[in-house]
């Protein structure tokens, strides 16, 4: 079967190397000049670290199959995620644990902890939005110092018009752990996602800098099967309204000195500073020992044609915009295949995307 995978990415690169090993002649064009889509890394010589282009990417699963999977293509470091949060001139743990709450209440037996937290919650039977659901868990003291002002920049709306799934992903625990991820496996791949992705595609046939929806007709006909992992508006013109999405601009700067915070990644929580956190790039490779480091600041934006998409915005109107364009995709004539977060329209995590990719490719037989 001739494929043609449209995109790059992780959801692209997995589905390549897989329909490739069972037999079909597979091509993939990409319309960025590089692989890896928004997972890209690229060394940075000055500092001797990879960079994570376009934000931090932390590879994490519970999935035996899933890490196997990706071993395959490469070894992994140890770097466990440890976020911490600046507000003001206080720097604090996070998520949420133990030490959090010794922090802003002075407590650190886990019963008085409860306590605390508890004597601040609003609680709610069935919290309608971002808001409600974290009064109701970690109170209004916690919910104003981490959420409210983050996920208003990282958003571009209150946490009141959000849903709540948002921010579900995040651990709150009365335990001293600090890690950000509860899964079992956990690390940034060494010598950086590029070239893992690489090592996905290898053997595949690639070609950087093509535009498929500006030849669309072209590419499907010449194909028995498409793989689109594109933005799913887009494939379809628009036809049936926009979808919201946010994007993001990096600012990065190369410093003279040997380490700037500590830590890989410190969030600012402040509704008035305008990035929501600062990247330090050495930390994902546990390697300090350059004189400098390359240090990102991460400001949210609203999309605009032409931006990168980073985040679907999954409120009401969207998802029902997106179930229009899924009953679209599903009315093709040809075989066009949507996958990825952009063109399933999901907040997935890498992990996720590999699964999703997998469970694929197991369909088609
Ligand atoms: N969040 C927050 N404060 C923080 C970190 C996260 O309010 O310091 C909320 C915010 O709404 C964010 C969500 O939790 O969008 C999920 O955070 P995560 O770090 O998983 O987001 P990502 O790394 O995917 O941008």
């Amino acid at each position: 079967m001739r494929t043609l995978v449209v995109g790059a990415g992780l959801y692209g690169a997995v589905c390549a190397q897989e329909l490739r090993r069972r037999g079909h002649a597979v091509r993939v064009i990409e319309k960025r000049d590089h692989i890896g889509g928004n997972v890209f890394t690229r060394w940075v010589p000055e500092v001797g670290t990879h960079e994570h282009v376009y934000g931090a990417h932390i590879f994490h699963t519970s999935s035996d199959r899933i890490w196997e999977y990706v071993n395959r293509f490469t070894r992994f470091n140890h770097y466990t995620n440890r976020v911490k949060v600046r507000h003001g001139d206080r720097l604090y743990s996070f998520p949420v644990n133990l030490f959090t709450v010794y922090q802003v209440f002075g407590v650190a037996d886990p019963e008085a902890a409860r306590a605390a937290i508890e004597a601040d919650r609003v609680p709610c039977e069935a919290p309608r939005n971002m808001e409600e659901h974290c009064l109701s868990v970690i109170g209004r003291e916690l919910y104003l110092l981490f959420i409210e002002g983050y996920t208003q920049k990282q958003w571009g709306r209150h946490p009141r018009e959000l849903p709540a799934d948002i921010v579900k992903r995040l651990p709150v625990r009365l335990t001293f752990d600090d890690n950000y991820f509860d899964d079992r496996y956990q690390g940034i791949p060494v010598g950086g996602y590029t070239a893992m992705v690489e090592a996905m595609l290898d053997g595949v046939d690639v070609s950087l800098g093509v535009d498929f929806l500006a030849e669309r007709e072209r590419w499907e006909a010449g194909h028995d099967l498409v793989v689109y992992t594109g933005a799913i508006d887009a494939y379809f013109g628009h036809a049936l309204g926009h979808l919201a999405y946010r994007s993001l601009r990096f600012e990065r700067e190369l410093l003279p000195v040997p380490d700037f915070q500590g830590g890989a990644v410190v969030n600012y929580t402040e509704a008035h500073v305008p990035f929501t956190r600062i990247l330090e790039h050495k930390h994902f490779d546990l390697n300090l020992r350059s004189p400098a480091t390359l240090i990102t600041r991460e400001y949210p934006k609203a999309w605009t044609p032409g931006d990168i998409e980073y985040y679907p915005v999954n409120d009401e109107t969207s998802r029902a915009i997106y179930r229009r364009y899924a009953e679209a995709a599903d009315g093709l004539a040809r075989r066009v295949h949507f996958g990825g977060r952009l063109g399933q329209y999901r907040y997935y995590d890498m992990h996720q995307v590999i699964g999703a990719a997998l469970a694929f490719v197991e369909r088609l037989g």
